[in-house]
């Protein structure tokens, strides 16, 4: 039966600037780790699902491609108001990106955020746009910018474009006291240890990290595993090849056993598969699958959320038992 279908479970909250934003307050502290300088703890039990953070921009800057100087960001930092400026400068600069003095633009490398949503960046690359054009607005935030990188992460950090501001959502339930970890790579799910470790520019003391001998390479070869099932997977969807569903319930059982939650891509892929397939009840079932993990990890006013419900919507009206 096609009656899976995602109906959002409460109203898409109001803009900024319109009657305010509900963000519950005070869900986290800023406070000093045992070994990654600051990071933000639960200051209460939070549930999956709730929206811990909703922060608007310090600084918003786009490299120009004709640009090549960074001496629109400096004025931008400059013109911020003192404690502004100060938040700004307090954050670290990765060694990546400079191991002498922090410079504005060694903080803003290492701390920026896209303002694209992950489905933007997509379209963007499937209209032919060129990478470096992609993400090229970037965003830091005094708070979101303070969340500690974990390649298991209990939360999800993500560009609102209705809001214009970076939020932040936990992907399980997380206990008071708790340190909240997001992730700083698109798809640390897909890579070995060494791999994301090179990427992020520092060893990373997350537990996946914290791991050594077969438990290491297990879970390497879990992730190995995972991303070649990704990479594999765009292709086998378009030519409805129904090998697609084994694979994602594959990758979906290892992104359980490495304790990543960001499923709704993932799930949708068997949306899709099921759609080109002509399977309107399988697709709709998928899609508002996809739909209620991107509710908990991006919340309901999110472009994937609102195309997967719409999508669960569109193809559930296909179903053949229900039109008839
Ligand atoms: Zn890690």
């Amino acid at each position: 039966m096609c009656d899976n279908v995602v109906v959002p479970p409460h109203p898409v909250p109001p803009h900024p600037g319109s009657t305010g934003l509900h963000v519950p307050a005070g869900a986290f502290a800023i406070r000093t780790t045992d070994s990654s300088g600051l990071g933000a703890f639960a200051s209460h039990n939070i549930k999956k699902g709730e929206c811990i953070l909703s922060e608007s921009p310090l600084v918003q800057w786009t490299l120009q491609a004709s640009e090549k100087t960074t001496a629109g960001l400096v004025s931008l930092v400059n013109a911020l108001p003192q404690g502004a400026y100060e938040e700004y400068c307090s954050l670290c600069q990765n060694p990546m990106h400079g191991s002498g003095p922090k410079s504005l633009y060694g903080i803003w490398l290492s701390n920026a955020y896209p303002c694209t949503s992950p489905m933007q960046a997509l379209r963007d690359r499937q209209s032919g746009m060129e990478e470096e054009e992609i993400e090229r607005t970037k965003a830091v935030f005094a708070s979101a910018c303070r969340f500690n990188h974990s390649c298991s992460p209990n939360a999800h950090a993500s560009w609102n474009a209705q809001r214009g501001q970076q939020v932040i959502y936990a992907l399980c339930d997380i206990a008071r006291g708790a340190e909240i970890g997001v992730s700083y790579l698109e798809n640390a799910c897909n890579m070995r240890r060494a791999q994301r470790h090179e990427q992020l520019g520092f060893t990373c003391k997350c537990a996946a990290c914290d791991v050594s001998g077969l438990q290491l390479a297990q879970s390497d070869q879990r992730r190995g595993r995972t991303g070649a099932i990704f990479a594999m997977l765009e292709p086998i969807i378009r030519a409805a090849d129904k090998r697609a569903v084994a694979l994602v319930s594959e990758r979906l059982d290892l992104m359980k056993l490495e304790s990543m939650r960001e499923e709704w891509n993932t799930l949708f892929c068997a949306a899709s598969y099921f759609a080109l397939a002509g399977d309107a009840r399988q697709a709709s079932r998928w899609a508002a699958q996809a739909a209620d993990s991107a509710r908990h990890g991006l919340g309901s006013d999110s472009d994937e959320f609102q195309h997967y419900a719409a999508c669960a919507a569109r193809w559930h009206a296909r179903c053949p038992m229900m039109r008839g």
